[in-house]
């Protein structure tokens, strides 16, 4: 006996109700997105390695740890795209010409991370950004795009929180950066292992840290908010009015600063209030740097990105039985009767939603329509066949009646 080939490790097929999650929320999504005139595009899985280095930042985990990347036949190092802004950022390095270049696109994304309940190897992300101009009017409406897609989704308000941070400019970065370096070094014995790697090469990155005793350390430290140039501060408060204005709640976290290195101003995350490991619904941030990382061109974007599968788990989906209103079992009791069937020719025609099914057993074609939640059993059996007859039987009234095949108007019994 051969033994079953299973998934890989921390990938899953998504099938039956949660595909039809997943189908709601990219319909969602870019219905929403295309209100604002964004565009859609699909950018490839497999990237180079160096545009992730150089975007994302060879320090960060995912780029340290996580990511997929292999020798292409000796020639150039590939990789399995963990993220999407960097391959967006990629496409505007060569083809943004002016303006606003609005992009929103989906698909899986790969990172080897340590499988959990809400995180994958091969998760899903749909992702949007603003490319081309930098204005806090810019930054709000990504933030209110996200907002409309929970409603859209029918996630209420008590579902989720907006944090909200400003990391300010690449040069506010660095002057607090030393700061955070120096209060940071007199606690250098009790910080954890992987912070005080960073110490040296990233101290901002520390603000992320997972570590208890490193929170606690964290509590006093200084907050980037008290050391932002007035520039900054007033760019800030510009997009922090306009959430106001339009009454979208949010929480400002000091502590912020997203696990990538490519994010300056803005940033923000929206988390699940319910109490789950993976809290992290979806998150983004302004990358004013991130294109001249890459390319030689400096053109400023923002952008967020959100887990499918972690706004699957938040969502529910009207149930089946309801979606099904008008579905027809085409049952015949022999494959023959379906040659040349002009009720057959008509469901085509009007796009029925339907299934055929050929068993011998009648009884088995009725229990076969209930189980699958269909409204209408259209049935042609031998007696049917040789009297020209049709049998149509409403499934949900219980009602049913008899029609000459010759006669029958499908669209005049079922709409
Ligand atoms: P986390 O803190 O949960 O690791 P992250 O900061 O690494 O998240 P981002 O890189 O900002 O995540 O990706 C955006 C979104 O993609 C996250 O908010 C989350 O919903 C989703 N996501 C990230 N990693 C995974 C994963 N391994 N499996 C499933 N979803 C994920
Ligand atoms: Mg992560």
């Amino acid at each position: 006996m051969k033994n079953n080939i299973n998934l890989v490790k921390g990938t899953h097929d998504i099938y039956g109700a949660e595909m039809e999650k997943f189908e709601f929320i990219i319909e969602s999504f870019y219905s929403v997105c295309k209100k604002f005139n964004f565009q859609s595009i699909q950018t490839p899985i497999i990237e180079q390695q160096e545009l992730f280095s150089r975007a994302v930042g060879e320090q960060t985990d995912i780029v340290s740890k996580e990511m997929y990347s292999f020798l292409d036949k000796g020639e150039i190092n590939i990789c399995l795209r963990p993220e999407a802004t960097s391959g967006l950022a990629r496409f505007a390095a060569s083809n943004y010409q002016s303006g606003l270049m609005k992009l929103v696109t989906h698909g899986p994304m790969f990172r080897r991370e340590r499988p959990q309940k809400g995180r994958y190897r091969q998760f899903h992300q749909i992702n949007i950004e603003t490319i081309g101009e930098k204005s806090p009017y810019i930054d709000f409406e990504l933030i209110l795009l996200a907002g409309l897609l929970f409603n859209e989704l029918g996630v209420s308000k008590n579902k989720y929180k907006l944090l909200l941070n400003s990391l300010g400019s690449k040069e506010d970065q660095l002057s607090y950066s030393k700061l955070l370096k120096k209060y940071l070094s007199d606690f250098k014995n009790q910080l954890s292992e992987t912070s005080i790697s960073r110490l040296d090469k990233n101290p901002l990155r520390i603000l992320d840290s997972k570590d208890p005793e490193d929170n606690e350390i964290l509590k006093n430290a200084p907050k980037i908010s008290e050391h932002l140039s007035t520039e900054s501060k007033n760019y800030f408060e510009q997009v922090k009015k306009l959430l106001n204005s339009n009454e979208i709640e949010f929480i400002e976290e000091p502590k912020l600063v997203r696990g990538l290195d490519y994010y300056s101003h803005t940033a923000f995350e929206f988390q699940t209030i319910e109490d789950k490991r993976q809290n992290a619904i979806l998150a983004g941030g302004r990358y004013d740097k991130l294109i001249s990382m890459i390319s030689s061109r400096d053109i400023p974007g923002i952008g967020w990105a959100a887990g499918l599968e972690r706004l699957m788990d938040l969502i529910t989906i009207e149930d089946e039985k309801s979606k099904s209103k008008n579905k027809i079992l085409f049952a015949v009791q022999d494959e023959t009767y379906l040659i040349n069937n002009r009720i057959l020719k008509q469901i085509y025609n009007f796009k029925y939603n339907h299934e055929v099914r050929v068993n011998k057993n009648i009884k088995k074609l009725f229990s076969y329509a209930d189980k699958n939640n269909f409204s209408f059993i259209i049935l042609i059996g031998e007696e049917e066949i040789n009297s020209n007859k049709i049998i149509l039987k409403d499934l949900k009234n219980k009602s049913q009646q008899t029609f000459e095949i010759s006669k029958f108007e499908l669209k005049n019994e079922i709409r």
